[in-house]
């Protein structure tokens, strides 16, 4: 280790509790720690900061607070949307998605596909773009709900949320966005969007993990996932996590608050940074389309370049960065978000993403270029030729090596 200062690009991950969202949180989790359902002022007391949080999640979405239904995180939030849409509507047994959403998304339809529900995984193109024709023809009488994202965690890329919702409500089906990557990053408004249901979640924008929410808007059928007692008005049964929530109340007044100049900024160093890799490294690609795109996230692969291996030695520097692979039973699966993009498994494996955030500075970018063209090198040098080939993705040269 070279110091103790973490050079932090994974902010799509997760980020750092904000200090203002700890301060908020702290008075429920020492002297107001009362169940918000019991009948006395000491419980009681708690019901008023739960609201106060419901309305500020609500403004940062431009929702009302009575839409907002809070769950213990996004995964949760965007497996009551389907769940929901399909249960309300029993004659309707068909979801349309794409091929490159997250796993909460795409597990989910996995499992509801096993229990007889038929999904559609919609293509992407080699930008990681939608097709609208295809995702017109994709759409049936019996959808009931279509799952897209709005924001890819991966590489950032945007899909046509309000262009796919007008095309929804023309058919009568409900559409739900998975949009956990965007607040503070993006301008976020529900009735901009015309979604029905929406998803996100406190850790990606400077709130506590385990908290999220699902907005439904007001009239749309509703059955809740988690049932118990008639907290959320009966729409998530569990005693409520009164600082989390307090927290997320908090972060998103912090989101909210971003101001459009902030949002530049922090695409303009991102860009420096893509700049700069792709050309200060040879052989060296972006993945995904240059916009619309999130103002914070690059995915790059890097020829001849295993993924991990790069991680780990940046990892020795104290930088902090991720690959899409998922490590499973010891061998490293290449990203679905990149396979559905067109690249090949061994190009899908030397992606890595950096994602920016408002506390990166011009000096963690430079701290992470100064160093990350001579590990590429070095780890091209030590590939013997035969690797280095196969690792060159379609459209690259191969890699001195
Ligand atoms: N959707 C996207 C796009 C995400 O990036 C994540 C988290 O990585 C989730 C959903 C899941 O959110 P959570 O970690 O709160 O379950």
């Amino acid at each position: 280790m070279t110091g103790s200062k973490t050079y932090y690009f994974d902010s799509n991950a997760t980020t750092s509790v904000a200090p203002e969202v700890l301060e908020a949180m702290l008075p429920y989790l020492t002297g107001k720690w009362g169940n918000p359902s019991s009948p006395y002022r000491f419980g009681k007391q708690l019901v008023e900061p739960i609201e106060q949080a419901r309305e500020s999640v609500a403004a940062l979405i431009g929702a009302n607070s009575g839409e907002i239904v809070f769950t213990s995180c996004g995964t949760e939030s965007i497996n009551t949307a389907l769940t929901s849409c399909l249960h309300t509507q029993p004659g309707k047994r068909h979801i349309v998605t794409t091929a490159v959403e997250h796993s909460a998304t795409k597990n989910c339809c996995a499992a509801l596909a096993e229990r007889g529900y038929e999904v559609t995984y919609l293509p992407v193109n080699r930008d990681g773009s939608l097709d609208l024709k295809l995702f017109t023809q994709a759409l049936r009488p019996d959808t009931a709900v279509v799952s897209i994202m709005w924001a890819n965690n991966e590489t950032g890329v945007l899909f046509p949320i309000p262009e796919l919702a007008a095309i929804c409500r023309a058919r009568g089906i409900l559409i739900h966005t998975d949009a956990v990557q965007v607040p503070g990053k993006l301008k976020l408004d529900v009735n901009a969007l015309g979604v029905d249901l929406l998803s996100l979640s406190a850790h990606k924008l400077h709130g506590p993990k385990g908290v999220g929410l699902l907005y439904v808007r007001q009239g749309t059928p509703y059955q809740a996932l988690v049932i118990g007692g008639q907290q959320e008005g009966g729409h998530r049964g569990g005693t409520e996590n009164v600082p989390y929530l307090v927290g997320f109340g908090r972060a998103a007044a912090l989101a909210n608050a971003v101001p459009v100049a902030a949002q530049r900024k922090l695409a303009a160093l991102r860009d420096s940074l893509e700049d700069e890799i792709l050309a200060r490294v040879p052989h060296t690609a972006r993945n995904g389309a240059k916009e619309p795109r999130l103002p914070n996230t690059t995915s790059i692969a890097f020829a001849g370049v295993e993924a991990e291996a790069l991680l780990m030695l940046l990892d020795q520097l104290n930088i902090c960065a991720s690959s899409g692979s998922a490590c499973t039973t010891g061998s490293v699966a290449p990203s679905h978000v990149l396979t559905a993009m067109g690249l090949g498994p061994v190009a899908a494996r030397s992606t890595i993403r950096f994602s920016l955030d408002y506390e990166t500075t011009a000096e963690d970018v430079a701290y992470l270029l100064g160093h990350l063209p001579r590990l590429v090198a070095e780890l091209r040098a030590a590939a013997s030729p035969r690797a280095a080939a196969r690792s060159v993705p379609a459209g690259l040269a191969a890699p001195a090596v």
